[in-house]
């Protein structure tokens, strides 16, 4: 019997899984290295309903992966893991689908670093841990990007001079393994819905949204890197870029200063002051935290709008990711005088994170969203 692993692998992180193979894939575990780098960096593991958590010490994406091993003997337990699923950001503008990792294709992925340089290279030094740990597994590489690649011509481009398009300055979209899910998902549970227009929203501590008609992304609120549309908890989501020449000419702001404010300082964080956690600030009676709450709704109702119009029209809204799973404040706040588009909550099924929690004509779901089950079913459809 063999096994899949998946990995997610972040800057200090990575999240992992492990499936049975077989005609669909069948989890076993999933757990996480944390605070990879620091002196306790720690691997947490649930397995048969049981988690456990435990210091490895100081290392690096290579010790991780080991540790991740070590961890999964006796999950594994006797299997042998025949395929690798990563999480890989960027796939520019040459991967639509998965692909099985070979040198040229890592090469290629290598040159993509400038796109994502946050993320893709560890990324790629996770591909390169689980090739030296497992020589004999088919590594495939799931794109954050590839679901995006139906966009029409004019939600990819800015309006900058052409030859910037064809420099690779163009709008990527981001979060695709989420909504590749999530589209699955609502041709499962009603098939009728997936062929029509439906808007998802992806809220998490990164947080996008995504138009699907068909099946097919037709526009998404992310563009060029993952910083754009949406606030989320320490990213500012859409700027004015004449801000950005504001601060380089009057505040002195290098790119290294303006890099670190709108990734790590904004977002939730940076309008309340108190946490990027949409917990903390739900729970908090102070009037930042509300304004933070107010702000991330506002866009999301505005963004709501602009992706109903591009695709001409709204049938189905999806919530997922830790917001949109769990915050019934958040969802009844996006919803709140709707009935125009045709959105009217439940109360009730709201309140309770229920499948369905709309009376309207527009149906309102919530589904949790599985990336790391869209990898493994890649990784599966190669064994
Ligand atoms: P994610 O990045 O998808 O794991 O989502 C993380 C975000 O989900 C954080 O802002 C959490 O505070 C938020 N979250 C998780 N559970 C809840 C909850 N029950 N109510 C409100 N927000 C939540």
């Amino acid at each position: 019997m063999s096994a899949i692993l998946t990995l997610n692998a972040g800057s200090s992180s990575i999240k992992f899984s492990v499936y049975a193979s077989g005609a669909a894939p069948e989890e076993l575990a999933i757990g996480q290295v944390e605070s990879l780098g620091s002196d306790d960096a720690q691997l947490s593991l649930r397995w048969q309903g049981e988690k456990t958590a435990a210091g490895i010490g100081k290392t690096d994406h290579a010790g991780g992966v080991a540790a991740i091993l070590a961890a999964l003997e006796p999950v594994l337990d006797g299997r042998t893991v025949a395929g690798v699923g990563h999480r890989i950001v960027h796939g520019g503008t040459l991967f639509d689908a998965p692909v099985a990792l070979d040198s040229e294709i890592l090469s290629a992925l290598h040159r993509l670093i400038p796109l994502a340089p946050l993320h893709q290279p560890h990324n790629l030094a996770a591909v390169r841990a689980a090739i030296a740990a497992f020589p004999d597994a088919v590594q495939v590489g799931c794109f954050d990007t590839a679901f995006h690649r139906s966009h029409p011509w004019v939600d990819d481009t800015f309006a900058l001079p052409r030859e910037y398009f064809d420099k690779g300055i163009r709008r990527y979209g981001f979060h695709g393994l989420s909504y590749e899910y999530i589209s699955g998902e609502l041709d499962r549970v009603d098939p009728t819905d997936h062929h029509r227009k439906t808007v998802v929203a992806h809220l998490g501590n990164g947080a996008s949204m995504c138009a699907i008609q068909g099946g097919k992304s037709v526009a998404s609120t992310m563009g060029f890197t993952a910083l754009d549309g949406l606030p989320m908890g320490t990213r500012c989501g859409q700027l004015d870029p004449g801000v950005l020449l504001y601060m380089m000419a009057q505040e002195g702001m290098d790119h290294t200063r303006i890099r670190e404010l709108l990734y790590t300082r904004s977002g939730l964080l940076g309008l309340s002051g108190i946490s990027n956690d949409m917990r903390v600030l739900e729970a908090s009676d102070r009037r930042e935290a509300k304004q933070a709450i107010d702000y991330f709704v506002f866009r999301i109702r505005r963004e709501l709008g602009g992706l109903a119009a591009a695709i001409g029209g709204l049938d189905t809204l999806v919530f997922c990711g830790g917001i949109g799973e769990n915050s019934a404040r958040v969802r009844a706040q996006v919803c709140a005088d709707m009935d125009w588009i045709g959105i009217a909550l439940d109360p009730e099924a709201n309140r309770t994170s229920a499948d369905v929690i709309s009376t309207g004509r527009v149906k309102v779901r919530v589904i949790r969203t599985d990336e790391e089950l869209v990898i493994a079913r890649a990784v599966n459809m190669r064994l």
